[in-house]
């Protein structure tokens, strides 16, 4: 496998969590990733620990990318977060909307992810390589399949340099978004998101709430485990590997991994894909 993979974590919330993704990311580096992100609670709910991650990477020689939403956010505390961010000597921004929990009004001054992405480029010009996200199997409040491919559009319209996709587990779903922004003029690398299995409860809450579809064969198996984790991830790791080595063999522009702060399924993950 020779193109550029990148991993995402999410902020520890105890020391033990820092200490742990430490280790982590020790791990992974093995692999040299183009870059390692790290999420950003909506609203800035997380953005000490963001920031403090993304420090942390970038101290360890490992270029960092961090997430941003804008949703309830002012260009006055954008402004002060970009800077905070140049300040660290961070080069890589994912510029999202983000979702408020539930019971939050959207306020804020920015309604889209392309609002946001205008603004970067308005306020810094081009210190920062812009990635937006991009749904393959469609944004879950998207008016239609094609409104969310405009919205994609209009973010890489807006100074987008490329994009990371939601993870999905149907290949075709990522074929087909690609040659539909490429029919629209939109001439960005789109590197798939994978997202190891390794937790069949926890997968499906996700893939619910962010509109991802579980074929219904891995979402059988996966309940037919039970509470065999050893049989959930073995599976995990073969319908992810197959998954992996079809969008190499399609020449996808690189890979990037949701940890979920773990090492171990990632890493089996490019072990199988290096021996082909
Ligand atoms: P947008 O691109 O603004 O799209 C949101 C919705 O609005 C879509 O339905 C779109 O079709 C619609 N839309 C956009 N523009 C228009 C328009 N002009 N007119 C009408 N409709 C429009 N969330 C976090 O909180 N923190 C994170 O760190 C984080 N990281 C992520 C990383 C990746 C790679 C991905 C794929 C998602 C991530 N998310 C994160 C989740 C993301 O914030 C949510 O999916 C959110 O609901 C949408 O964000 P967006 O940037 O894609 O929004």
């Amino acid at each position: 496998m020779n193109i550029p993979i990148s991993f995402e974590f999410f902020p520890p919330k105890t020391p033990e969590g820092t200490d742990k993704l430490r280790l982590t990311r020790q791990a992974l580096y093995a692999h040299q990733p183009e870059f390692c992100s790290v999420t950003f609670g909506a609203g800035g709910s997380t953005q000490e620990g963001t920031f403090s991650t993304v420090k942390a990477i970038q101290e360890e020689g490992v270029a960092a990318a961090c997430h941003f939403s804008c949703v309830g956010a002012t260009r006055a505390t954008v402004r002060e977060q970009l800077a905070a961010l140049q300040a660290m000597g961070i080069q890589r921004l994912v510029a999202l909307r983000g979702d408020l929990p539930s019971g939050y009004g959207m306020g804020g001054e920015f309604v889209y992810a392309s609002d946001l992405v205008a603004f970067i480029r308005q306020e810094t010009g081009d210190a920062f390589h812009i990635e937006v996200a991009a749904y393959p199997e469609i944004h879950p409040q998207a008016k239609s399949a094609e409104a969310d491919l405009q919205a994609f559009a209009a973010k890489v319209k807006a100074g987008a340099n490329s994009a990371i996709t939601q993870y999905f587990f149907n290949a075709d779903a990522y074929f087909r978004f690609v040659d539909d922004v490429q029919r629209l003029g939109v001439d960005v690398p789109v590197v798939p998101g994978i997202m190891p299995i390794t937790n069949s409860t926890q997968l499906m809450r996700f893939s619910d709430a962010c509109g991802t579809e579980i074929p219904r064969w891995i979402r059988l198996r996966l309940q037919g485990f039970g509470d065999d984790t050893a049989s959930i991830k073995r599976f995990g790791l073969d319908v992810m590997t197959d998954l992996c080595e079809q969008l190499c063999a399609a020449g996808v522009p690189g890979i990037h991994f949701y940890t979920m702060n773990q090492a171990a399924a990632t890493t089996e993950i490019i072990r199988r894909l290096k021996r082909v």
